[in-house]
């Protein structure tokens, strides 16, 4: 009874933890703009299904997508199990959905060899960071905590693998002893044989392994589903709606913004009067901000995409002007967008409401500089694998440069006075256009 009463605490303490997380997350990307993206509702669940639970676009490379595919199935399909865990915790039973006979033993089985399988691709994944040291891993903003987040959650996955194989080793020899509350249940396909290991064990031995294995097993899902929210894991659940909202328009559809494109509206449009007085502002309305300064200028979408980000660095890998040397990496776009998010959450979280700290994501987290340096060439936005649009934040950005602080390289500058002089971006009157076809 004390072992399912502790049990009782530990999961629910745990599951509260948790919602309180996720409520956190939700109000901080609810800080964002609104944007509408109900349409297209059968296309959006295609693109879903196709690119988060089809992970169609880990197969441009295909040895990772793989083993992410391995790891991806074994950590969901082997939490099955944790069903029944809860269920024996709660219930004080052992092995409860054993009742099914023939299939509990063939699922038990085939989450052993998939338990065997994440642990060699974890193991693997490992050996890509920290041995050979592919690059993508090891670029400016993966240092510290990043980098540790990823080793941290391959040996907790590695751990718990290992842990559920020697629970099941432990439980197979004390089946075949007859021990009390040990109903002969499950096939045992890989721990039979890392049974050998225990077997000269007495039966109290045994079960002290098998109950240590069973709790940590089980804290340490529970105390996973709590680091989510706080690493870039969280995708695992984040990757579901950031895709069913992905941008559906063609790649190099840029957005407009409304106010300016009624300007230019109007100056194209021959029946529009040009003394006509512009409408009354609206005294309430919220004081427009061209681009954007802060999170709370991007969009929902956009503060989503932060949260989603993997981190695995295949945009920054594909990146132009990463790749010529350039500041620019638009995973660092993303990751700098969440750690300004999660500040101002916990400026929300202290005041109550977000006091100014003179601090935004323009400048304090991301440069001119990297902003200037990106060719708006989305080479970023197809390589992500969770369909993340850094472009979208690094234009609108510029545009906060451009519009709000007149801040552009000189070159923009020039161009955009020879735009409007000469109707070219060039530095040449309209009346010298056909210059190079004068015969000499
Ligand atoms: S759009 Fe910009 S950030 Fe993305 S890959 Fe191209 S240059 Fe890099
Ligand atoms: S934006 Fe996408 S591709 Fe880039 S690091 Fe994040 S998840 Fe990976």
């Amino acid at each position: 009874m004390i072992e399912q009463i502790s049990f009782g605490i530990v999961f629910v303490l745990a599951i509260f933890f948790f919602v309180r997380s996720v409520r956190k997350i939700t109000r901080n990307i609810k800080l964002g703009r609104d944007i509408d993206l109900t349409d297209n509702r059968s296309e959006r669940l295609m693109t879903m299904v196709r690119v988060a639970l089809g992970q169609s676009k880990m197969g441009a490379r295909p040895v990772a997508g793989f083993m992410h595919f391995l790891v991806y199935i074994g950590f969901i399909l082997i939490n099955i199990e944790v069903l029944e865990i809860v269920i024996d915790g709660i219930a004080g039973t052992h092995r409860v959905l054993s009742f099914m006979g023939g299939f509990y033993d063939f699922v038990i089985g085939f989450f052993e060899i998939l338990a065997v399988l994440t642990i060699l691709a974890c193991a693997v994944f490992l050996v890509r960071r920290n041995v050979i040291k592919i690059k993508r891993f090891w670029n400016r903003e993966m240092s510290g905590w990043p980098s540790s987040d990823a080793n941290i959650i391959l040996f907790t996955e590695i751990a718990l693998m290992i842990a559920l194989l020697t629970m099941n080793a432990t439980d197979y020899l004390l089946q075949g002893r007859g021990a009390d509350h040990y109903i002969e249940a499950g096939s045992f396909p890989i721990s039979k044989h890392w049974a050998v290991l225990f077997a000269g064990m007495t039966d109290s031995t045994l079960i002290g392994i098998e109950r240590f294995c069973w709790w940590f097993h089980i804290v340490g899902i529970l105390g996973f589903l709590n680091y989510l929210p706080i690493s870039k894991h969280f995708h695992i659940i984040l990757a579901f709606p950031n895709t069913y909202f992905s941008n559906l328009k063609k790649k190099g559809q840029f957005t407009n913004l409304e106010s300016v494109k009624k300007e230019v509206e109007i100056m194209f449009d021959p029946n529009a009067d040009p003394y006509a007085a512009p409408p009354e502002p609206d005294p309430n309305a919220e004081p427009v901000r061209f681009g954007a300064k802060d999170v709370q200028d991007l969009t929902w979408k956009q503060l989503m995409d932060s949260y989603t980000c993997t981190e695995c660095g295949r945009c920054t890998s594909e990146c132009p002007a990463n790749q010529t040397g350039k500041l620019l990496s638009p995973r660092k776009i993303m990751m700098s967008t969440r750690d300004r998010l999660d500040e101002v959450g916990k400026n929300i979280d202290k005041n109550g409401r977000n006091q100014e700290d003179g601090k935004s994501l323009l400048h304090d987290y991301i440069t001119p500089e990297e902003l200037w340096a990106c060719t708006s060439c989305n080479a970023c936005v197809q390589a992500c694998p969770v369909n993340i649009d850094p472009l979208s934040i690094i234009v609108d950005l510029r545009r906060y440069l451009v519009m709000e602080e007149s801040a552009a390289p000189q070159e923009l500058n020039m161009m955009s006075t020879n735009i409007e002089n000469n109707g070219a971006p060039w530095q040449m009157s309209m009346a010298d256009r056909f210059n190079w076809a004068t015969e000499e």
